[in-house]
């Protein structure tokens, strides 16, 4: 598995680059955010890890411009857990998340994820039953019918579809769509869960948002009808 690094401070790029290659990955390590794109467009990778504040050329600029002609996964360093920058991350569609400073073995973690989840995508579309979510152009269906989301929405449906049949607690939501911790009020959640299922689940068979009680929420297609 390759894995690209871009990140400007040479401690951070060259400790991640060393650990990686420890642990088993061949990762490369640019400094800057030009060179990043051009070695994102033109070699092969299976990840990239990518630091938001970059000289040339932001994190930000950078997705958005490889979004275009690749779906290589990208897990962004933030140098702050901001709530922004989260959202923003998701909608031009960062695959994770790491704030700064970050530990090691949370980073391998999440790059493991990344990658389990990566080796069933073959395309930008997500499927689940009639439910197609098309994250480069932002768009869902549903049994064929377009369905209009915010972008609170969409990043909400995305962590659904992508994490599909794993029951993510309120908190999680949350931190992935929010950036709010476990003790904030989480009512938000069930709120915006509330919208989009009305707009994927209502009047349509099978429902494939679940509420799992005391434990949170899951989409998947189930045999039985839900309660
Ligand atoms: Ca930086």
């Amino acid at each position: 598995m390759r894995i690209l690094i871009v990140e400007d401070e040479a401690k951070t790029g060259i400790y991640l680059r060393k650990g990686l290659n420890e642990t088993g990955f061949v990762a490369d390590w640019v400094a800057d955010g030009v060179s990043g794109l051009h070695q994102a467009q033109t070699e092969d990778y299976d990840l990239i890890i990518l630091d938001v504040m970059l000289p040339g050329q932001d994190g930000w600029s950078i997705l958005h411009e490889l979004r275009k002609t690749r779906l290589t996964p990208v897990l962004f360093l933030t140098a702050r857990d901001d709530v922004g920058d989260r959202v923003k991350g998701l909608e031009l569609g960062a695959d994770d998340y790491l704030a700064k400073p970050f530990d090691f073995v949370e980073l391998v973690a999440r790059v493991r994820s990344i990658l389990r989840r990566g080796q069933s995508r073959d395309s930008s579309t997500l499927k689940v039953a009639d439910l197609e979510l098309d994250v480069t152009r932002r768009k869902a269906t549903r049994h064929g019918k377009t369905i209009l989301l915010t972008a609170k929405e969409f990043a909400l449906l995305w962590l659904l579809m992508r994490r599909q049949g794993e029951i993510l607690p309120r908190s999680t939501i949350a931190s992935q769509v929010w950036d709010m911790n476990f003790n904030s009020d989480t009512n938000v959640v069930d709120a915006v869960i509330r919208r989009v299922r009305a707009k994927v689940d209502d009047d349509v068979e099978p429902k494939l948002i679940h509420t799992v009680r005391g434990m949170g929420y899951v989409l998947e297609e189930r045999a039985r009808p839900s309660e």
